[in-house]
């Protein structure tokens, strides 16, 4: 969801920029128009499409943005056999790669992408019987102990965000020599916003096995205690929290990682 009350479009700065070489967006069949004819509206070429997406398949218009009308069109037909109904998880993987790459994706980010389609959707090791959320455990693979918050990319949903891609590593170079150009053009456009953006992807956050995340303040040196937590939100007024995020966030002061959930929840400490 990509709604029409943020100030900044990083994605589009990035484009128009030359940084990246096409935006993909899937969205409902009503806000696709919307974004069609807000990129339209910028000047940039709009291709769509309509398919099963995602983990769940659900059916999404997958909006395709680029500088022409030719590279729009490239990226919607190297998407087209991931939106055929069975596919082998080896073309899976093939076709996902190949779709990141022309998103202009790091390859090492690409290639881990890759690696857990191969491993089946949701899961944690191959073979696994078990699944969590595709976030958890991209978040898991991408986890070290000091990740570096402009790759932050669990709040897309609330419209924060410098990478629309899962880094390998939540200190890959790569990844993180895009996300600092992306922050400069933020900051070049719009301080004030930029600002904003960066205190929330700051915040250290607590991600779930279920997929619900929260905002968690620490307190204390090597094993850091969570002493206030707050559902995140989107930073237009009257953006509503996520009630399992609220959820997430209501017992989180009172119990401890392990005491909720099985794989345990990942503290992100993005503030260092
Ligand atoms: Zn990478």
């Amino acid at each position: 969801m990509h709604g029409g009350h943020q100030r900044i479009d990083v994605e589009w700065l990035a484009l128009a920029a030359g940084l990246k070489p096409a935006i993909r967006i899937a969205a409902t069949a009503l806000e696709a128009s919307a974004i069609a004819g807000r990129f339209q509206a910028m000047g940039a070429a709009v291709v769509t499409a309509r398919g099963p997406v995602g983990v769940h398949r659900h059916e999404h218009t997958l909006v395709y943005v680029a500088r022409d009308a030719e590279a729009a069109a490239a990226v919607r037909a190297a998407e087209r056999p991931l939106l055929a109904t069975h596919l082998p998880p080896r073309d899976k993987a093939y076709y996902a790669g190949e779709l990141g790459r022309r998103l202009g994706y790091p390859r090492c980010c690409v290639e881990a992408f890759t690696a857990r389609v191969l491993r089946g959707p949701g899961k944690l090791r191959a073979g696994d019987r078990d699944s969590v959320h595709e976030d958890y455990v991209a978040a898991r693979d991408a986890h070290v102990a000091r990740p570096d918050w402009r790759l932050n990319n669990l709040l897309l949903r609330q419209h924060l965000r410098l990478v629309t891609f899962e880094p390998c590593r939540y200190d890959c170079a790569l990844a993180l020599a895009f996300a600092a150009e992306v922050l400069r053009l933020c900051q070049a456009s719009d301080a004030p916003s930029a600002h904003v953006l960066a205190d929330r992807l700051q915040r250290p956050l607590v991600l779930t096995a279920a997929g619900a995340r929260a905002w968690a303040r620490l307190e204390g040196g090597g094993s850091p205690r969570i002493v206030a937590a707050e559902a995140p939100r989107a930073g237009d007024p009257g953006a509503r929290p996520d009630p399992a995020d609220e959820a997430l966030a209501a017992r989180l002061p009172r119990l401890s990682l392990t005491e909720l959930g099985d794989p345990p929840p990942l503290l992100l400490d993005f503030s260092t």
